[in-house]
Formats: structure tokens, C-alpha cells, sequence
């Protein structure tokens, strides 16, 4: 069978998206197939990806950026974006990872929070793929409490002088411009982060370094880094303006993890049709694996929820482009796609028997990358106590 047609039981949900959306969706469906996934089990094995030259490529397509407007950005609805990171996802979520640092946390953050001059300096170039960013928040003992950071800033005159480590950072090593999160003296001491600003910091300046993080069993395909600010000198300028506290970051983090809610689906989408290619092709007992009872009810359950997540992931966007999308909703949605989209992953390659340890098929590859993608844009355990917080009025966190 092929991936078209496998896939045709769940295309239905086409009838949902409006013809723009499954225009720019199809461009990087084709993108993908044409230029990343003859090459993309290369890169994962040897842990090296042309990241700018992908950038540049995905800036032609439009997609850096694309749900902002202004700037160079191409100012699509935010389904559109979500539709883009589930195909760029069926390729690889390391590919996924370059456009969502970039267009949702870095380029956002500048859009959102940034200075006029901040605007005109770096989303252009961001846009078009010649400037790659990054977003700093995470250290290495604040993860899922960034509150806690210990990265600071503080006044030397007119500058800020920046000095900490950041850890886990995607496209650290070949950022252009980091967006980092420090705490300054400004905030309540009884409140803690409120004293956290941003950054823009073009990481040329004297004192910064992004030391790449190696030996990774997942996300291979994609750039991982230290941060280290060692005394990093930047003018006053450099600050973000007008946010305080954890609203800038989180922010920006909804962002990304709207496009997380889509982009899971688009691995899982991957498993699935490879598995039922797989299952038809392969004979087992004198028939084919595609004909036993078992492997029917694995595949009807998968692609059951592969659907009901991709109705979750429409609709939230649906809401998103109304403005009404609640930060809870977004947890709902990416705590389930991710979990189910492991759970898809996990069970693809159980029907694809040893041959779904390779990298000749993308099963455990994607398996793989969602343990990060599981982990990042906020933990399923800190996305349970976020909707447990909106059920309650209680927060659970400490
Ligand atoms: P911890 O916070 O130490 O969590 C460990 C465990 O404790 C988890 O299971 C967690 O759910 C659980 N836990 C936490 N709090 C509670 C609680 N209150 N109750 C019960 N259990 C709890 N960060 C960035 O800033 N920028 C990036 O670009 C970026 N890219 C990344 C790329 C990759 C490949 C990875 C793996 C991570 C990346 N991160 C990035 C970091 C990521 O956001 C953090 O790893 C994540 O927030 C979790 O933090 P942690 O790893 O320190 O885990």
C-alpha cells in the first residue's frame, strides 16, 4: 500500500481545514519528502545536520516565523503553523525543533516583547533563514521551575552584564542571536522570578560561548547546547522593555507548544503509515501481517487516536485563531498528542519486528525523538499540574 493511500483514513479531516491552510501544509508535505527524508536517517546517525542550510531553505518556504505578523513574517493563521510543524514532525522532530526555537520562541519572543529596534535588527533576517536564534531559559538545576534561575543580570552603569549557564539550549551552538532569561534586582524577593528579564544578546559578544551537547539518544538531528555568559557586557538596549517576571518566557512557551500539539502528530502520522506499508508487505505464517486480527486491532487503535488528536489539535487551533486559546487548553493538548504519539511510535515498531531497530525505517527514530519532545515545552507531569491547577484553584506545583 502506498503512503498516500495509507494514510487516506484519517485525511478526512481535510474537510475541517480551509484551502490556504492545506495549500501551504501540502508545499511542506512535498518540502520534506523531496529534501529531508532521503537524508534525514544520515543525519540522525552521525548526529550532524546542515542546520543553516535548512535554514535558509525553510526561510524561502515562508514557514520562520509564519504565524507573526510583520517583518518579513508571512502572517498565516495559526492552524496553517500547526499543519507546517506535523509535516515538518513526519520528517524528523529535530526539524520540527529548528522552526519552532525559531519562529516560536526566539523570533517571538523579539515580536512579542522586543524594542522597535530589536524588531527591525533580527526578524527580517530570522524570517528569511539568514539569522538563526535561540532561546535560553533552561539551566542546569532549573528545568521545569525556571523561576529559580541563577543566570543574572546586573547594572554596570548603563550596561547589563550578564553571567550564568544555560542548558538544553536547541540551536545554541550556531544561534546568531540568543534570547536569555535572567533575573535582575527588580523583582519581589518574595516572589520568586519576578525580577526575570530577557535579553537579546548577538552571540559574537565577548563572554559568550555555546558549547555543543553530545552523545544524545534522541534528537539527534538537531543541535543541542550550553550556554555559558561569562561577564557577557550588553548595552542597556539590550533588554527587553516593557515584561517582568515568568509572563515573557511562558509566553513564548505557549507558543511553541501549540505547535508541539500538531507537530507529535506528524511522527506518529509517520509510524503508522510505515507500519501498515510494513504489515502488508511482510509474510508471516503464509500471509501476510497486515492480515492478522491482531495487527488490525493495533492499527485501528492507533489510528484512532492518531484522529481524535488530530481533531484536538484543529480545534485548539481554531481557538487560537479566535484569540480565545487558554494556556490549560494548550497543556491538554500537547500532554495528549505527545503521550498518544509515543504510544503510536512504541507500538509501530513493535510490527516492524527487528527490523524497526533500524534506521532503514523511521519508527524508533521518531520514538526516540518524542522522549524529548515528551520532555521539553513543559513535562506531561507539569502539564497535569497546570490543568490540575485550572480544574482546582490549587496549585500543586510545590
Ligand atoms: P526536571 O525539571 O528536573 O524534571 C525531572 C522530573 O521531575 C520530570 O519528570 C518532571 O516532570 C518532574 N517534575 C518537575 N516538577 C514536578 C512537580 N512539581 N511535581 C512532580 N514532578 C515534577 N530549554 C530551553 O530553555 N531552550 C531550549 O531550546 C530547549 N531545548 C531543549 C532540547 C532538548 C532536546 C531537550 C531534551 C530539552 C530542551 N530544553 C530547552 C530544556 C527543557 O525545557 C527541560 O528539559 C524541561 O523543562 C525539563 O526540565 P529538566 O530536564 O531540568 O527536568
Amino acid at each position: 500500500m502506498s503512503r498516500a493511500a495509507a494514510s487516506s483514513s484519517w485525511r478526512s479531516i481535510d474537510s475541517l481545514l480551509d484551502e490556504e491552510d492545506r495549500a501551504i501544509r501540502d508545499t511542506v508535505r512535498a518540502y520534506v519528502e523531496r529534501s529531508v527524508r532521503p537524508q534525514i536517517a544520515d543525519w540522525y546517525e552521525s548526529g550532524e545536520i546542515p542546520a543553516r542550510e535548512l535554514a535558509r531553505e525553510l526561510g524561502q518556504l515562508g514557514v520562520l516565523g509564519m504565524h507573526l505578523e510583520g517583518y518579513g513574517c508571512a502572517g498565516t493563521s495559526a492552524t496553517a503553523y500547526g499543519l507546517v510543524c506535523l509535516e515538518l514532525e513526519a520528517g524528523d522532530s529535530g526539524l520540527r525543533s529548528l522552526v519552532s526555537v525559531q519562529g516560536s520562541l526566539a523570533m517571538f519572543a523579539i515580536w512579542k516583547w522586543g524594542s522597535e529596534e530589536h524588531k527591525q535588527e533580527w526578524l527580517p533576517r530570522m524570517a528569511a533563514g539568514e539569522a538563526i536564534g535561540c532561546f535560553g531559559l533552561t539551566e542546569p538545576d532549573f528545568g521545569s521551575n525556571p523561576g529559580g534561575m541563577r543566570t543574572r543580570a546586573r547594572r554596570d552603569g548603563d550596561d547589563w552584564v550578564l553571567t550564568g549557564n544555560k542548558m538544553w539550549i536547541t540551536n545554541g551552538s550556531i544561534a546568531d542571536v540568543a534570547v536569555v532569561w535572567a533575573q535582575t534586582d527588580e523583582g519581589d524577593p518574595a516572589r520568586p522570578g519576578s525580577g526575570v528579564r530577557g535579553f537579546v544578546v548577538p552571540t559574537g559578544t565577548p563572554g559568550f560561548s555555546a558549547p555543543a551537547i553530545k552523545h544524545k539518544l534522541s534528537l539527534r538531528a538537531s543541535v543541542t547546547s550550553e550556554l555559558v555568559l561569562d561577564e557577557v557586557r550588553l548595552p542597556a538596549s539590550a533588554a527587553f522593555p516593557e515584561v517582568r517576571g515568568l509572563t515573557g518566557p511562558l509566553s513564548c512557551l505557549n507558543e511553541a507548544r501549540f505547535g508541539i500539539v500538531f507537530g507529535a502528530l506528524g511522527a506518529a502520522r509517520d509510524c503508522l503509515e510505515t507500519a501498515i506499508g510494513y504489515a502488508g508487505e511482510r509474510a508471516i505464517f503464509d500471509k501476510p501481517l497486515a492480515g492478522y486480527q491482531i495487527t488490525q486491532t493495533k492499527l485501528a487503535d492507533m489510528t484512532l487516536e492518531l484522529g481524535k488528536g488530530m481533531l484536538l489539535a484543529v480545534q485548539l487551533g481554531r481557538l487560537k485563531d479566535a484569540h480565545a486559546l487558554r494556556p490549560e487548553q494548550i497543556s491538554l493538548g500537547k500532554l495528549n498528542n505527545v503521550r498518544e504519539a509515543i504510544a503510536i511510535a512504541r507500538e509501530c515498531r513493535t510490527i516492524l519486528g527487528a527490523a524497526g531497530i533500524t534506521l532503514e525505517f523511521p519508527v524508533l527514530r521518531h520514538a526516540n525523538n518524542l522522549e524529548s519532545v515528551l520532555t521539553y515545552e513543559g513535562t506531561s507531569e507539569v502539564h497535569q499540574l497546570i490543568i490540575g491547577q485550572a480544574l482546582t484553584g490549587e496549585s500543586a506545583y510545590r
